[in-house]
């Protein structure tokens, strides 16, 4: 008899594992808190690993949907001084397949595909129970039951705690992003000083970021240190920004005065390494399982152990499919565990008192020792 299998969250993580059992006939139920897939604006762009990201598209059957819409001139990236030096520029790679971007959007509504998402559907409470299957408790009142309910619902995730005491705890580093459009129209001299990809300064504790997506659109993202309780405003972040970065070169700052409208994250970690004593039945991946710093890791994580699970799951023997998810928990767990390491060590040396050193780490990237 066929496993009865949900996944909650239709991020990257959740569709990579709904799109392949999908892709070999096994039904899956997918729940999100969305009320729909263009409820809210997708986020910036996606930089997918050959062997991570990318792997996970081909078992997935979506690889040459990916190919047609990322971008490999995407991963220029180039590294000014505050005074708009250029420091570093690593130029366009075009056709090098290693880590082409992708809007997320596009990413989306490529492994969303076929799939019959349960939109606007939050979860509350996943309850495990020996020997019985799993309860799955909805906002709308609803209550159904599975033999593996994946969370797959990212940072504050709702079915971590059936496994797992840990919650996120903030780095001390905040983000504000805002956005520009048509770029090469309306601003052809920031859209030179991007150029094909990223652009990046590195003060003392403090980064500004603009990347290109497709179509003309950039994301800028300032980064800094401040304490959890500092609140900004929407309508107050542009003048504080501005004042952050004061004495900055004025086409850098021209970044934040062009920008539309500003949203403000604070970022928050999982404990390193995060762990669980397996519970049959439930297990975690992506975000939900290991929340790290945004350093072009945690969506390309998120789809291969998406992928891996919905493979674990298919090659299952009947009776030892917890076996065999316990197995997968314990590989990704480790892997990850390396890669929030890795996260947390970049994120200390790119938004740090000594800008040197992030300049530092992104020579050591462009030459990098895998951490997997
Ligand atoms: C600014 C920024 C830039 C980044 N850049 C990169 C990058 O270049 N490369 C990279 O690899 N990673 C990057 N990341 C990290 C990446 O975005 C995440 O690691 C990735 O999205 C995790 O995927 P996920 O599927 O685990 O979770 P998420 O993407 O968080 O998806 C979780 C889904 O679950 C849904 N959900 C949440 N709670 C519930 C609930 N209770 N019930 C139902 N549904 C629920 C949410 O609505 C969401 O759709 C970046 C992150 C940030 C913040």
């Amino acid at each position: 008899m066929r496993q009865r299998i949900a996944v909650v969250g239709a991020g990257p993580g959740g569709l990579a594992f709904a799109r392949v059992l999908h892709r070999h006939g096994h039904p899956v139920t997918v729940y999100e808190r969305d009320p729909g897939p263009h409820a809210r604006p997708p986020g910036g762009t996606l930089d997918l690993h050959e062997d991570m990201g990318q792997w996970a598209l081909d078992r997935a059957g979506v690889l040459a949907g990916f190919q047609a819409r990322s971008r490999s001139e995407g991963q220029a990236m180039r590294i000014l001084a505050e005074d708009g030096t250029v420091l570093r520029d690593w130029p366009p790679r075009p056709g090098d397949p290693q880590h082409p971007e992708i809007d997320r959007g596009d990413l989306r509504d490529l492994l969303l595909g076929p799939l019959d998402v349960q939109w606007g559907r939050t979860v509350t409470e996943v309850v495990p129970s020996a020997g019985s299957p799993v309860r799955v408790r909805t906002a709308d009142g609803g209550e159904e039951t599975y033999d593996l309910v994946v969370g797959a619902d990212g940072g504050w995730s709702r079915v971590r705690p059936a496994l797992s005491p840990a919650t996120p705890r903030y780095t001390g580093v905040r983000y504000a992003e805002t956005s520009l459009d048509d770029v090469d129209a309306r601003h052809p001299d920031l859209a030179r000083l991007i150029g094909d990809g990223s652009m990046a300064v590195y003060g003392v504790n403090k980064a500004l970021v603009a990347q290109r997506n497709s179509g003309g659109h950039v994301k800028v993202y300032a980064q800094f240190r401040a304490p959890l309780e500092r609140r900004m405003e929407p309508e107050d972040a542009r003048e504080e920004l501005l004042a952050l970065f004061d004495g900055w070169a004025d086409p850098l700052l021209d970044l934040l005065r062009h920008g539309d409208v500003f949203t403000h994250r604070a970022l928050h970690v999982l404990p390193v390494p995060h762990t669980w004593a397996h519970v049959p039945g439930v297990t975690l991946l992506g975000d939900a399982a290991h929340l790290m710093p945004p350093l072009g890791a945690g969506a390309n994580l998120a789809l291969l152990e998406g992928a891996e699970l919905a493979e674990t799951v298919l090659a299952a023997e009947p009776g030892r499919l917890d076996e065999a998810v316990a197995a997968f928990e314990e590989r990704m767990g480790a892997r990850a565990a390396r890669w929030a390491a890795f996260t947390a060590a970049g994120l200390d040396r790119i938004v740090s008192p000594d800008p040197a050193d992030a300049v530092a780490f992104f020579d050591e990237l462009q030459s990098p020792e895998q951490v997997r």
